[in-house]
């Protein structure tokens, strides 16, 4: 049989002598692959609950990338941590990680920390500063809440700092004995 009278059974192009089941290389391909859609295979590696996605492999995505990138399988865990573990960024920093790309997202630990003490979320001009200059060193007690309000600490009317400070930090201004006016406990209502 010539080669060219051998026609893919799914498209234009032409099947090689060994024409698996007379479809093409690209289309057997991708019938594979859906197939393994389809029928997901466990990932092979101990305690691993991903499953096989491209065919040919006998481990999930992870493990494979994974391999690729330092060829070792590691642990069955994801290594960037999704659930409060953790990594230290290149700038010294404990980062957590939640979610997965594109959808994931990186918060400082030190914020969180603060955050869960205060409890409440922090505002984008406080900021987070480690009392022993460890970047790492997210221990409660080694932390102390920052305000750099509209990046101007300085130079703000003094009616506007009061407003401000008496708006977000009535729970400290009371620590120091001042009360609401209008008699109120915390919290305060914010603007
Ligand atoms: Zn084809
Ligand atoms: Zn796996």
């Amino acid at each position: 049989m010539r080669l060219q009278d051998n026609k893919c059974l799914d498209c234009e192009r032409l099947v090689g002598p060994k024409g698996g089941k007379g479809r093409c290389q690209v289309c057997n391909q991708r019938l594979r692959r859906a197939a393994a859609k389809a029928n997901p295979k466990p990932c092979t590696r101990p305690r691993c609950k991903r499953v096989i996605t491209v065919p040919g492999y006998d481990v999930c995505d992870m493990h494979r990338a994974r391999f690729r990138r330092t060829g070792d399988y590691g642990p069955a865990e994801q290594l960037i941590a999704t659930d409060g573990e953790g990594s230290v960024n290149k700038n010294g920093y404990r980062v957590l990680m939640f979610g997965t790309w594109p959808n994931r997202v990186d918060i400082y630990e030190q914020r969180l920390v603060m955050e869960q003490q205060l409890g409440r979320p922090l505002e984008d001009w406080e900021h987070v500063h480690h009392k022993n200059g460890v970047r790492d060193d997210n221990r409660p007690e080694n932390l102390e809440l920052w305000a750099q309000w509209r990046r101007q600490p300085f130079g703000q009317r003094v009616e506007d700092l009061v407003e401000f400070v008496a708006g977000y930090y009535q729970e400290e201004l009371e620590k120091r004995g001042w009360r609401r006016p209008d008699g109120q406990e915390s919290p305060p209502v914010r603007t």
